[in-house]
């Protein structure tokens, strides 16, 4: 039986559909690396396109005998032995095409098990299903959260008051008025922001831990999409260490998460879109055992009377935030503060983002791109990113 996520799957697979495409490198590589068993370490295509020119001229030098030699021995390193089987599923989830891929003796298993919970999360913390925990608070204005939910508004909560503002769960009504949530895009009136934007103040919502029980403001409608799949991917790590697995990734859209290294021992390299050219990237980070997340204005907006208008707001102006940033990459252990935090500092623009991450450097790190094209990236990184841009190592 074919389902309406088959079909999406299979539509996006021949658009060439990964919408963000992060992963899409390396896991490309992976690919071909086990279909061809040539060992592919280099990070960059150019770097590997280099690679295969330099085996092909080796291959025509030394002649049959070698490379009869060498395609055994390759052959023998990359049979998948249960320590190295991959287990892999693309699902279409949150509106987004996603990847989930384990290795390992019961990588199947994980797989499936993170499958499920994808599924079940996409329910859960949702505020347009009417089975979910969020669409019942909207209704009702106060009520208890599940496990699940109540850690992310706790950690969402949290991160409002630590940006000052920039990341705000309440910020939903507007989504609701601009048209994201419908794709029945339209700019709504000055009037109609004011009005709405009064209701925008995360300082209001009455939460408390112990119980989960929670009581929004007068009007205040709340939604998990700055957050939700930075959580979801934690979540997925942790399936994948209950079941065993030390060497994993998922991918859903922008956001990327890695388990451990690669089975060769080596890190993973995540590749971070061109926020101008889907199909390029900017750079690529190494990594281990963290998550790497990018928000930008060009990866949801509409167009009206000539100007772009795109899907995260500033909570201050209920305007899409104009920080003089294109895109926003946050590396970090945690997959959850990564979201929101990439959220957070595309609205903050760059200067209060640097500030941001100098007083919680210990957190993550961050990777800037600006409307005019420089790339910033936080002293963290300074060893594990690598472009063919220049960029500048800020402290
Ligand atoms: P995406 O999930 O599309 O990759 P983000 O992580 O940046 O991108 O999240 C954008 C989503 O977050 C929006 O679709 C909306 O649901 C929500 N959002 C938009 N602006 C804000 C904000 N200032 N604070 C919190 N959530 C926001
Ligand atoms: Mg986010």
């Amino acid at each position: 039986m074919t389902t309406d996520r088959d079909e999406v799957i299979k539509t996006m697979k021949s658009m060439d559909g990964y919408k963000s495409g992060y992963e899409k490198f390396p896991s490309e590589l992976s690919l071909k690396a086990q279909k061809s068993c040539h060992e592919y370490n280099k990070t960059a295509p150019d770097e590997t396109e280099k690679y295969h020119k330099i085996l092909g001229k080796l291959y025509f030098k030394i002649g049959g005998i070698f490379l009869l030699t060498l395609c055994i021995a390759t052959f023998t390193a990359c049979q998948n032995s249960d320590e190295n089987k991959k287990a892999s599923k693309d699902i279409f989830a949150m509106d987004t095409y996603m990847t989930v891929t384990a290795y390992g003796k019961n990588a199947e298993n994980a797989v499936d098990e993170a499958v499920d919970e994808i599924n079940r999360l996409e329910t859960v913390l949702s505020a347009e299903k009417k089975e979910s925990d969020i669409y019942k608070l909207n209704q009702t204005g106060s009520g208890t959260l599940s496990e699940d939910t109540k850690d992310i508004v706790s950690e969402a909560l949290k991160i409002n008051k630590t940006t000052n503002g920039a990341f705000d769960i309440s910020i939903y009504p507007l989504m609701v008025k601009w048209g994201f949530t419908t794709q029945k895009y339209n700019v709504p009136s000055k009037s109609d922001i004011s009005k709405l934007l009064k209701n925008v103040d995360s300082s209001k919502i009455e939460f408390d831990e112990k119980s989960s029980s929670i009581k929004l403001g007068k009007n205040m409608k709340i939604d998990l999409g700055g957050i939700a799949k930075g959580y979801t991917s934690s979540r997925v790590m942790q399936i994948f260490k209950d079941c065993g697995v030390t060497s994993g990734l998922v991918s859903l859209g922008g956001n990327v998460q890695a388990l451990g290294t690669k089975t060769d021992g080596t890190d993973w390299q995540i590749a971070i879109e061109n926020p101008d050219k889907s199909s390029d990237y900017i750079g690529v980070v190494s990594v281990k055992d963290k998550a790497v997340i990018t928000s930008g204005g060009y990866e949801r907006y509409f167009e009206k009377n000539g100007k772009t208008y795109h899907h995260i707001l500033d909570p201050k102006t209920g305007y899409p935030a104009e920080s003089g940033l294109k895109s926003v990459t946050i590396v970090s252990d945690n997959g959850t503060l990564a979201d929101a935090l990439s959220t957070s500092l595309f609205v903050m623009g760059k200067e209060k983002a640097l500030d941001y991450w100098r007083e919680h450097k210990n957190e993550f790190d961050t990777v800037l791109v600006e409307d005019n094209g420089n790339i910033t990236i936080t002293d963290g990184l300074k060893k594990v990113f690598k472009s063919n841009f220049k960029f500048d190592i800020a402290k």
